[in-house]
């Protein structure tokens, strides 16, 4: 039995679909997270669960029940929602009872229940102030509190650390991670940040436009990613995308050459490659011109042109200094890395092979 399933379900707003035929089965005690651009569909897919929107099309099982149509307060999910208001009026005890209070909880539970969720949290000492007197991360600490209050089966989270900065959605990440583990509750979270779907996810969703591109265990996705779509949103810095024609089994691009894998004879192509396997200062390589260079600390992150081709390399500064603007480097990559997609349906085909 899965804690999440949806079923072919659709959403639409004046015509346009914001969810378009979906169909995911989230698993029970995972950390699921659905990442996708701005506006591919999040925070209606969430929506649509938590009993906020109907659906247009399709069925949405809670824990093996169709719960498509039924109302809310049936619906045994604690929710985060991407834009939370907390009651001004009321301090931050109450914000996180208020729940409780809605499902009638006897008066001692609902104290146990607040302070236990509080202090994972590391809020119990922020109890009486009203939300006036709370800075912005720990307002949204309070909206994640009266989210995880509740005894629920899974609990949906959309976008809870987007503005705060990186401090606090680092130790939030933690928390959270570690709230998953203990309370092996369903966590099905949404967020448009890789880093952060990669730094939480167990289990990774993609929605592009409305349509789930790919759902696989994170690091499946991220290593061997079966749609290019998936490559580009998932990864920072950004995958390099090269588009390309094979000829005669052989594929050439930025001056180099490798070999298509057997059994493909797809011709147009699109190439994916990580910045972490473009490799700078390589003894065999292709010579390039710098064009960009970012010194983010532990990492530098380069750009380099080779025969009219722009890639991006990602790799440990390890102490020393990143080269300068328009000096010439040599560029490597080992064809393994070069993954292969069909142009037009986006499908992964294979990697690349080392010519003889
Ligand atoms: P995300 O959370 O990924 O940013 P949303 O689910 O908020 O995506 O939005 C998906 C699409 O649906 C967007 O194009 C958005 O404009 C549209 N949309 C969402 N909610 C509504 C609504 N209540 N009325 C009209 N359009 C909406
Ligand atoms: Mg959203």
């Amino acid at each position: 039995m899965h804690a999440v399933e949806y079923q072919s379900v659709s959403k639409a707003y004046r015509g346009a679909y914001a969810i378009d035929q979906v169909t995911l089965a989230v698993e029970e005690g995972s950390f699921t997270v659905v990442c996708g651009p701005p506006k591919s569909g999040k925070s209606t897919l969430f929506r649509l669960l938590v009993g906020l929107e109907q659906v247009d099309a399709g069925r949405i099982f809670l824990g093996g029940r169709d719960i498509t149509h039924a109302p809310p307060s049936e619906r045994n999910v604690g929710y985060v929602p991407q834009s939370f208001a907390l009651y001004p009026h009321l301090n931050v005890y109450d914000n996180i009872a208020y729940p409780l209070h809605l499902s009638g909880a006897p008066r001692e539970e609902i104290a146990r229940k607040v302070d236990a969720t509080a202090g994972m949290l590391s809020i119990t000492h922020l109890m009486k102030k009203t939300p006036d007197q709370l800075s912005g991360g720990e307002k949204q600490r309070v909206a994640v509190a009266r989210g995880l209050v509740r005894d629920a089966k899974v609990f949906v989270l959309d976008d809870p650390l987007v503005g705060l900065d990186y401090k606090l959605r680092e130790r939030l990440m933690d928390d959270l991670k570690q709230l998953c583990a203990e309370l092996r509750t369903t966590f099905f979270y949404a967020t448009s940040d890789s880093l952060e779907a990669l730094t939480l996810a167990q289990s990774l969703a993609v929605l592009d436009a409305g349509r789930l591109v790919e759902h696989a265990p994170a690091v499946d996705l991220y290593l061997e990613p079966q749609q290019a779509r998936s490559l580009e949103i998932v990864g920072f810095p950004r995958a390099n995308r090269i588009d390309c024609v094979a000829r005669d089994g052989r594929i050439d691009f930025a001056g180099f050459s490798f070999g298509l894998p057997a059994g493909v004879s797809t011709s147009e192509l699109l190439l994916g490659l990580r910045p972490e396997h473009v490799l700078v200062g390589a003894a065999d390589g292709r010579e390039g011109r710098v064009t960009i260079v970012e010194h983010l600390g532990s990492e530098i992150v380069l750009y380099a042109e080779l025969a009219g081709v722009s890639l991006t390399a990602a790799y440990p500064a390890s102490g020393q200094r990143a080269p300068e603007i328009d000096s010439a480097v040599s560029i490597g990559i080992r064809a393994e890395a070069v993954m292969i997609f069909d142009k037009n349906s986006g499908r992964f085909l294979g990697r690349c092979q080392p010519l003889a």
